[in-house]
Parts: structure tokens; C-alpha cells; sequence
């Protein structure tokens, strides 16, 4: 379907909420594609999932209620991961770990690092590597 769009999106939910079949009803009721980059669901604790939707603008608007009506707090324009442009010495240490290309040095003769969250699928391999804590997580 060419009208499908895809949107990162975060839900932070509630303990509550934490053993409902989130992404079951996504598939199966808004004719959803998910894809899972990073979760954290333990009984009886607050929960997050942090995926990539697709589907109709619609459908994903409709979706996002859903959510929503269940007391999930949905973050569609936040990212996980964060890079800190003041903290970062422009090591490079991190751009071979990072898979997606979104750590980069796009102009070698400056060697300045840059970061495209666009790109990035929270992997945490640059937060691991990072010597500095230039790059962290809000999770
Ligand atoms: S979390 Fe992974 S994909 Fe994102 S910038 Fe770091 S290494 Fe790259
Ligand atoms: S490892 Fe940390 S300090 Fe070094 S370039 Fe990457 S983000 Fe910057």
C-alpha cells in the first residue's frame, strides 16, 4: 500500500497495562507492521516498547488513542537515544560501533562527528563505547 507511512514512536506504560497483548491488538486491530527495536516489560513495573509503526495515517492515528485511552503515554517525537554535542571530544570512537551510519564523520578534514536520530535504531552500542557519556539513553 503506497499510503503507509512508518513513525518511530516510544509508550511508556503503566504497570497496569504492563501484560495487556499491546502489539497483538496493533497487528490485528489497526492493521499495524511493528517493529520492536528495544522493550522493557517486567511484570509489575512500569514498561516501555520503543518501535517503528506502519500503516495508514488513519489507522495509526486511531492506534495512538487507543493507546492513549489505556493511560500509555505515547512519545512520537522524542528519541531514546541522545547525543550530547557538548560533552562530545569528536573521538570517533563510536562511529565503527555504530551500525546504521547515524554517527558518522561526514567531513574527514574536520573530523566532527555527527548525529542523525533519524538513523538511529537504539542498538546502545555507541553508549557502551563512549568514554565521555556523550551519547545516553532516557531509559
Ligand atoms: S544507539 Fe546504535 S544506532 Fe543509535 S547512534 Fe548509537 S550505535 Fe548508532
Ligand atoms: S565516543 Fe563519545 S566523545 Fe567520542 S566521538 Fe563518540 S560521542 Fe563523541
Amino acid at each position: 500500500m503506497s499510503d503507509n507511512i512508518t513513525k518511530k514512536i516510544m509508550l511508556y506504560f503503566p504497570e497496569c497495562e504492563t501484560e495487556s497483548p499491546i502489539v497483538y491488538h496493533l497487528v490485528k486491530d489497526y492493521d499495524l507492521m511493528i517493529n520492536i527495536f528495544r522493550a522493557k516489560v517486567t511484570p509489575e513495573e512500569e514498561g516501555y516498547l520503543v518501535l517503528d509503526i506502519t500503516g495508514s495515517d488513519g489507522n495509526i492515528h486511531q492506534a495512538t488513542e487507543w493507546l492513549q485511552s489505556l493511560g500509555i503515554i505515547v512519545n512520537e517525537t522524542d528519541k531514546g537515544v541522545k547525543w550530547d554535542q557538548n560533552r562530545c571530544v569528536q573521538c570517533g570512537s563510536c562511529v565503527p560501533h555504530c551500525p546504521t551510519g547515524a554517527l558518522s564523520i561526514p567531513d574527514r578534514s574536520t573530523m566532527e562527528i555527527r548525529f542523525e536520530s533519524n538513523k538511529c535504531i537504539e542498538c546502545l552500542s555507541c553508549i557502551k563505547v563512549c568514554p565521555y557519556e556523550a551519547v545516553t539513553s532516557i531509559f
